[in-house]
């Protein structure tokens, strides 16, 4: 940590700024302020980077090129808006072609007030940025440290909040992958997650093909069994699955970024398989690109069965398991037909 407080590596992107922030913040670099003296280093390498420092308010081209280069920043990282554009979308606003403030692409940590912002205002923003990133790599090495005590529980409507936070950070990868937000888990509200805790959602029994829900009586088999992947009381990682007649239907697993390559998911499906000992088989879907889903699924005996176009982007592709190894069904017996085209 003591490198990145000494010397954090900032990389800076112009969203769609008139320049005036841009210019106060290249200001920083000259003689005057001269913030490479205490280490500040502007990089043009979001993999180096520890700070990814917006100007300018998000518009249709700058959106995806933010998302792109967010993504690509190491963990723990700390996002800084600078000037009112960045923070609200400023006098653009109302524009026909503005999105909003970079916080409605990505999440922000810290705001610098000013149009333009002054370079004093700027170099703090970033002293608040390390305390940020302080704090963040603190947390994630508790977190990491504590990886062997991890809790698999079934999660309620009170993490919904938490859940959904994971969900738009986890995905962030999915939409690296597709070049597309429209998915289904990127638009999900909070109300409508913590209505999935009611009830099975309608939205996943149509797109998994699950007969349709009734419209009011709920009981217990009825409902979306939450589990969660908790480190420290924090959630890094979660699913839901829900059962129709002798199919659960799983979705949504989804790791934090830092905590991938760590086993969990893999304990995350297990643990909710067995949370539908009743069933025949499960069904499990994911985008044709997520070959790391696609590579865990079938090293957990899960079988591509059939493929069904999205969007233009996204096909999904789904996968089966069968309770019993020796259904018949494993065998090619009462399989449904093979549509990869
Ligand atoms: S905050 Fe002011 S100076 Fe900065 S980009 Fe917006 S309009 Fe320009």
């Amino acid at each position: 940590m003591a490198g990145f407080k000494k010397s954090p590596w900032i990389i800076h992107y112009d969203a769609s700024s008139c320049n005036g922030c841009d210019i106060e913040t290249l200001a920083c670099l000259t003689p005057l302020y001269d913030v490479e003296r205490l280490g500040v280093v502007n990089t043009g390498n979001p993999k180096h980077a520890d700070i990814f420092l917006v100007t300018g308010a998000v518009n249709e081209q700058s959106r995806e090129v933010i998302r792109n280069i967010y993504h690509q920043l190491p963990e723990p990282k700390v996002v800084v808006a600078v000037g009112v554009c960045a923070s609200s979308g400023g006098i653009f606003r109302e524009c026909y072609n503005v999105a909003g403030g970079v916080d409605s692409v990505i999440p922000v940590d810290v705001y610098v007030p000013g149009c333009a912002a002054r370079p004093e205002a700027i170099i703090d923003g970033v002293v608040r940025a390390l305390e940020v990133l302080e704090a963040k790599h603190a947390e994630m090495s508790a977190l990491a440290g504590s990886i062997d005590k991890i809790l698999y529980q079934r999660a309620d409507k009170s993490d919904a909040p938490e859940i959904l936070a994971l969900q738009k950070i986890a995905y962030q990868t999915e939409i690296e992958l597709y070049g597309d937000d429209s998915l289904p888990a990127l638009q999900q509200t909070l109300e409508d997650l913590e209505n999935d805790f009611e009830r099975r959602p309608q939205r996943e029994a149509t797109v998994l093909g699950a007969p349709t829900p009734p419209a009011h009586p709920v009981d217990e088999s009825d409902r979306v069994i939450f589990l969660k992947a908790v480190i420290n009381g924090k959630i890094v990682g979660s699913i839901r699955g829900f059962a129709v007649e002798d199919t659960a239907y799983l979705s949504r697993l989804m790791v934090h970024p830092y905590f991938r390559r760590r086993g969990i998911g893999r304990k995350l499906l297990t643990a909710i398989e067995k949370e539908f000992p009743q069933v025949r088989r499960f069904e499990a879907k994911t985008g044709h690109q997520s070959k790391r889903n696609h590579f865990q699924l079938l090293s957990l005996g899960y079988q591509q069965y059939k493929t069904e176009p999205y969007n233009a982007a996204i096909t999904w592709v789904y996968f089966q398991k069968f309770q019993n190894p020796s259904d018949p069904a494993v065998r090619g017996e009462n399989r449904p037909v093979l549509n990869l085209a």
